[in-house]
């Protein structure tokens, strides 16, 4: 819809880059840029953290244009950033099987976009990546659920973002099957404090599972070596 209304605008008015907000493209080449550099490799606690972007104003305009004003091209800029991360993961190994995770979005939140961001971002990427791959077989598996109602992350700090998720996800009957001989990636748009990652490996734990690594679009600067 963003988007229809942007092309409808820029009959008029050039469209402004939903990054930098410079005039004449949707995503301009420069911000395209910051998701096309090589992957960087952190962790999460002891789980290697695999990331295309840091987190910062430009990439924050494009993760927020996708996720709450329903951009396609934003959309798309980001399961492309997990494309990165993904083939150097699965370069390193020899995942046959292999059941990409999505951090769970609150329900709230999907009734309000109607949609889930973060399921959707999950299949996009994984209709990009099955192709490259044809070797290894691509699940998604909306694992995770919220045992009770949790705060939107946004504005909370670095604690009330681990409180706010303390034992808030447990898995999906219903999904858990899937997830047999399967190697497991969690995937998400953001990494920030990495309280949602935590939980979600807290929640695997229970059920004697435990995923390989983390796959993000962006993450905080925190993550990234100092050059
Ligand atoms: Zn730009």
């Amino acid at each position: 819809m963003l988007d229809e209304l942007r092309s409808l605008r820029s009959l008029v008015f050039p469209p402004a880059c939903l990054g930098c907000g410079d005039s004449g493209a949707i995503i301009c080449v420069h911000c395209q840029k910051l998701f096309a550099t090589a992957p960087t490799r952190s962790q999460v606690d002891h789980l290697p953290l695999l990331i295309s972007a840091k987190y910062q104003e430009r990439t924050a305009g494009i993760v927020l244009a996708a996720k709450e004003a329903g951009s396609a091209t934003a959309k798309a800029a980001l399961a492309s950033a997990l494309l990165g991360p993904l083939e150097q993961l699965l370069s390193s190994g020899t995942a046959e099987k292999v059941a990409l995770l999505p951090m769970p979005s609150r329900a709230s939140a999907n009734r309000r976009r109607g949609y889930d961001h973060s399921a959707k971002l999950a299949q996009a990427a994984r209709d990009l990546i099955a192709p490259r791959w044809p070797s290894v077989q691509f699940d998604v598996v909306p694992i995770f659920r919220h045992n009770r109602r949790v705060r939107d992350q946004t504005g909370l700090t670095p604690k009330e973002r681990g409180e706010n998720l303390h034992q808030a996800f447990s898995l999906d009957p219903g999904q858990f099957l899937r997830l047999a001989g399967q190697d497991l990636l969690l995937l998400d748009d953001v990494v920030t404090t990495g309280a949602t990652v935590r939980e979600g490996v807290r929640a695997l734990k229970l059920a004697n599972l435990e995923p390989l690594a983390v796959i993000a679009a962006c993450a905080s600067p925190r993550y990234f070596p100092l050059r």
